[in-house]
């Protein structure tokens, strides 16, 4: 059988030699004859393991150690909520930049839960002839006294990515769900970072939050223990029982990183994977991407077939040539190429291969 290339968006492809660990290892952890599923978060073993991931991430990041380093429940709208209520006590505003889906709905659920009156949302994307383009605009201008900034530089659902790093008077709290660890970037220059896990860390069901200790002395407003950044701290993120075996496998995708030579390793293979398929969408009259050159996402590559009437032939074909998820988010139709770390090359080089072959058989 053909090799099989998993375009999900998340829960995304894992590296195929970290499945292959975790299946080498399912049944017998450590030398211990039990799963790493089967034994206690506070065994030492599972410490030490908790201990490397961080040492590793840290590594991988370069994260100063002014940050503390949070393995939490919730995925990433679990901390659309946390953030919230961690920074915003009764009296604290934030402005939020829009720049697709996900940032709204980070948005909608700050005004669900502080109230329209402390939540301000500013659109960041222009339309022209239907290309999307991100336009920040100069933030020190804003006379405003928000505890943080949100932004969502990379949009899974859009393909819409922000490369250039924001020059904000306030912290900044960014969703990296979709690009964490994609390229290198100054951890130094946020406030507070957050990431579902399951793109380019591991499977669902944990997020990673990398957060400035001094944000921590922002007043809080009331809620849910799990979610409280403080407590996280406090118990090492295990305040209670943590998604233990996603954990792990997010310890190994780390090492795989390392192995890999890093994150700017992974970087330039990224920028290729990402130049080779959109060089293609633009040299041909049968495709076309909707985002203009500078948002491009490396991650996520939205593009359409001009005649959409040939949506379902394509994505039948494609998966018919080991090709799959690649049908564009509901809410935007078209097609959806989600290229994270653990997409090789070839891969890439699959889906170029078939789309030319679809477009010359159509045409
Ligand atoms: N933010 C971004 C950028 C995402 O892509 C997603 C999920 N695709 C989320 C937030 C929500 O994550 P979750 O489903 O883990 O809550």
């Amino acid at each position: 059988m053909s090799a099989t290339y998993n375009f999900c968006a998340g829960p995304a492809m894992l590296p195929a030699a970290v499945m292959q660990q975790a299946q080498a290892e399912l049944l017998d952890w450590n030398g211990q004859g039990v799963s790493v599923m089967e034994v206690s978060h506070r065994s030492k073993e599972f410490i030490a393991l908790t201990e490397q991931a961080e040492a590793d991430l840290r590594e991988l990041m370069s994260i100063p150690d002014n940050y503390h380093v949070l393995f939490m429940h919730g995925g990433g709208r679990g901390q659309f909520a946390a953030v919230v209520n961690n920074f915003l006590g009764n009296d604290g505003r934030a402005l939020y930049l829009v720049d697709g889906s996900w940032s709204i709905a980070a948005a909608e659920e700050a005004i669900k839960l502080v109230g329209e009156q402390n939540v301000d949302v500013l659109n960041i994307v222009e339309k022209d002839n239907n290309i999307s383009r991100v336009v920040v605009p100069n933030l020190s201008g804003i006379e405003q006294d928000y505890r943080y900034l949100h932004y969502c530089p990379n949009e899974t659902v859009d393909g819409i990515e922000i490369f250039d790093e924001l020059d904000s008077p306030w912290p900044i709290v960014a969703d990296m769900s979709s690009n964490i660890m994609s390229r290198d970037i100054d951890v130094s220059r946020f406030g507070l970072i957050y990431a579902g896990a399951q793109k380019n860390i591991g499977p669902s069901g944990l997020s990673i939050v990398i957060v400035k200790d001094e944000l921590l002395a922002l007043p809080q407003l009331p809620q849910a223990s799990i979610m409280d950044y403080r407590l996280a701290v406090k118990h090492d993120s295990m305040y209670n029982t943590p998604p233990t075996f996603a954990w792990y496998l997010a310890a190994e995708v780390f090492k795989w990183l390392k192995g890999k030579g890093g994150i700017a390793e992974m970087a330039k293979l990224n920028t290729q994977k990402a130049q080779a398929l959109y060089q293609f969408i633009d040299s041909n009259d049968f495709y076309e991407t909707r985002v203009a050159k500078a948002n491009r996402s490396q991650m996520n590559v939205t593009f359409y077939l001009k005649d959409e009437s040939l949506n379902e032939q394509f994505i039948t074909q494609a998966k018919e040539a080991g090709l799959v998820a690649l049908k564009g988010h509901r809410s935007v139709g078209g097609m959806r190429a989600s290229i994270y770390n653990a997409m090789p090359i070839e891969g890439v080089e699959a889906l170029v291969r078939f789309m030319r072959d679809f477009a010359e058989k159509i045409s």
